[in-house]
């Protein structure tokens, strides 16, 4: 017959005598100093086992037994044909298991609905500056290929333009180039990582008045003044950026740039920060601001003509100002 020593409790002092259990006829058999109890094993609670801790075996009435040998007693157990203990053990696992899952489902939606992108935008405040001039060089390289060909605009025309701009941008240090081209994108404009802006024959002639072609360059200033391109391109290429980070590696984020270039869309956040940017750079520089929200209203219904099924990349395209957009331009300064 087996046996086990166990230490046995009342449940009322903390006196602990020592006792022998055994199995025999589905009760448990408790002799020892001055007790001998028999107890039906369906009225036990089974402690789960616990590799360090003493399996306890509680009895109805508030008694207990505690076994420190573990082995010898799941031994005992398993010739019993005790199952209750492992069904509970069971479903306390799968429960566990499925409440660590959903645990891990939504750490997984925390990590990309708000890690990645505070990470993006930690690693894009990170990046080197002759990082983001390379980029900036790629990019450049990129659309003059693919997007732009030479200006039809005559250069006493982007000349002025340009020299307006120039008059009223803060000298905080930070560079940035402009540049006129023809392309088939229609009349948009484009921000690149070191400081290119880019602005289309089409958006100088649709514009009613060169303060409407200021607006589009303060607002393609402010997406680089707040590294938009650099944050966008960081999120979308997370994993190969974090890399770039840690080794020094800056390809896996150029090996990104060209998709970037071709689908780029900026959160309605961003388009709002650049807005806000143009809005507060023209009336500081006592520039109105309404013949921008005609421009965007004039690009808006030609976004709209052209339909969804539209070949211009995105850029201000994909997003057409939203009412709310131009509503901010019309507003008067308060
Ligand atoms: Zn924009």
């Amino acid at each position: 017959m087996n046996t086990v020593d166990a230490r046995y409790f009342d449940g009322r002092s903390s006196r602990a005598r020592q006792v022998r259990l055994s199995v025999n006829n589905g009760h448990l058999d408790i002799v020892g100093d001055d007790i001998e109890r028999r107890v039906p094993l369906s009225e036990l609670r089974v402690s789960e086992p616990l590799s360090h801790a003493p399996r306890v075996v509680t009895l109805g009435d508030g008694a207990f037994c505690e076994i420190a040998d573990n082995a010898e007693f799941s031994r005992i157990l398993a010739a019993t044909g005790h199952r209750d203990s492992f069904v509970v053990a069971w479903q306390s696992r799968w429960r566990g298991a499925l409440i660590a899952l959903i645990g891990l489902v939504a750490f997984l939606f925390a990590a990309y609905r708000w890690v990645l992108p505070a990470a993006a935008e930690y690693a894009a405040l990170q990046v080197p500056l002759a990082w983001e001039e390379r980029l900036g060089r790629e990019a450049t390289a990129f659309v003059e290929k693919r997007i732009f060909s030479t200006t039809q605009l005559p250069s006493e025309r982007r000349e002025a333009l340009i020299n307006r701009f120039d008059a009223i941008t803060p000298e905080d240090g930070r560079d940035y180039a402009i540049r006129f081209r023809a392309s088939k994108i229609g009349p948009n404009a484009l921000a690149l990582p070191g400081g290119m802006i880019y602005v289309t024959d089409a958006l100088v002639e649709l514009a009613p008045d060169d303060d409407a072609v200021l607006g589009v360059l303060a607002h393609e200033l402010g997406h680089i003044e707040q590294r938009h391109l650099m944050r966008r391109l960081f999120t979308s290429a997370a994993v190969g950026a974090a890399a770039a980070v840690l080794f020094g590696d800056v390809s896996t984020v150029l090996a990104a740039l060209p998709a970037l270039l071709i689908d780029l869309d900026y959160s309605r956040a961003m388009e709002r920060e650049a807005d806000l940017f143009a809005v507060e750079l023209l009336r500081a520089n006592g520039i109105p601001t309404g013949s921008l929200a005609t421009l965007f209203e004039r690009m808006q219904q030609a976004h709209d003509k052209r339909g969804s099924q539209s070949d211009w990349p995105a850029y201000l395209s994909t997003h057409p100002p939203t009412p709310e957009r131009i509503e901010l331009f019309r507003k008067p300064a308060s």
